[in-house]
């Protein structure tokens, strides 16, 4: 499918406690307590992965190999997911990196990241609208603080935030969409400039505010993902005006590839990589562009955790 090597810096890693925790969350309980998970599958219309995450991980790691991806960014797509993330990375070094969302609310920040890095992983994510905080509250800086000695990348959400799992399991989702501003990131990003923030989907509505930020902040990325969705906020861009504007700003340079991958029998978003190819065709990225936004980006932002 792809002439350049493929790292995706986009996909969601629905573990089966993922889905237990959803579950309770929505009221479908087993007799002993737990979440349904199978329940949440039904409701869902998904397919349900097997208890153990190296299952899951091989699930993940044939879809990529089918679409010629040589490795992702795995997504813990709730708090306390690292364990599972973590061993499915393990089960899969050199083709999985993963990624775990940490809610710093009310939590010992400097123990929450040492969680994600006892389990080998190599980011955070951040949803400022979910849980409700701004990412330039000083509470946070013991986060950053402990996030640069480790060396971790941080995904903060920014922009709109639609969970499609949320509304099909009937869950509401009152987030806090003025407080995922991309300017919040400029105080943090300035200040640590070690750290490399991904800030993804262009900024998924708030592409100004990402580019102003991008501007200032050397060290501040996006991801792909969900291009035809984002640019309908923004009356005068198209998906083809939007990529044009990011690169003109931020240099092809901090352009990661995102599939937004995350259920299955779904899988792989081949379609959604076709799309953004056309994308990428008609803002005329030649060898170099596509070689970077494809992979080497990515590979350079992660440094020597990643294996060539
Ligand atoms: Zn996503």
């Amino acid at each position: 499918m792809f002439a350049h090597v493929v790292r995706d810096a986009h996909t969601h890693f629905l573990s089966y406690s993922f889905f237990q925790k959803l579950a309770l969350e929505a009221g479908l309980v087993e007799p002993d307590g737990s979440g349904s998970v199978a329940q949440a599958g039904e409701r869902l219309g998904w397919e349900m992965p097997d208890p153990d995450p190296a299952w899951l991980a091989g699930r993940w790691v044939s879809e990529m190999d089918k679409n010629r991806v040589a490795q992702s960014i795995i997504f813990g797509s709730l708090p306390d997911e690292e364990y599972p993330v973590g061993a499915a990375c393990r089960a899969y070094r050199d083709r999985l990196i993963g990624f775990a969302m940490v809610n710093p609310v009310g939590s010992d920040k400097v123990e929450a990241v040492q969680r994600v890095v006892d389990q080998g992983l190599k980011g955070i994510l951040l949803f400022p609208a979910m849980h409700g905080y701004r990412a330039s509250d000083r509470a946070l800086y013991p986060l950053y603080e402990a996030a640069d000695e480790h060396r971790l990348c941080i995904f903060v959400h920014c922009g709109a935030l639609k969970v499609a799992f949320r509304t099909r399991m009937g869950l509401r989702s009152p987030f806090a969409g003025e407080m995922a501003n991309p300017l919040e990131l400029q105080k943090p990003a300035a200040s640590f400039p070690n750290i490399r923030f991904i800030v993804p989907h262009l900024g998924s509505g708030l592409l100004r505010e990402l580019l102003m930020l991008a501007d200032m902040c050397a060290n501040v990325y996006t991801d792909t993902s969900g291009i035809g969705g984002w640019a309908r906020y923004l009356p005068e861009l198209t998906p083809l005006t939007a990529l044009k504007r990011a690169v003109e700003v931020m240099g092809v340079d901090r352009i990661l590839f995102g599939s937004d991958s995350s259920f299955f029998p779904r899988g792989f978003r081949a379609d959604v990589v076709q799309q953004q190819m056309e994308v990428f065709a008609r803002a005329g990225f030649g060898h170099d562009e596509l070689e970077k936004v494809l992979g080497g980006n990515l590979q350079r932002v992660l440094g020597q955790m990643v294996p060539a």
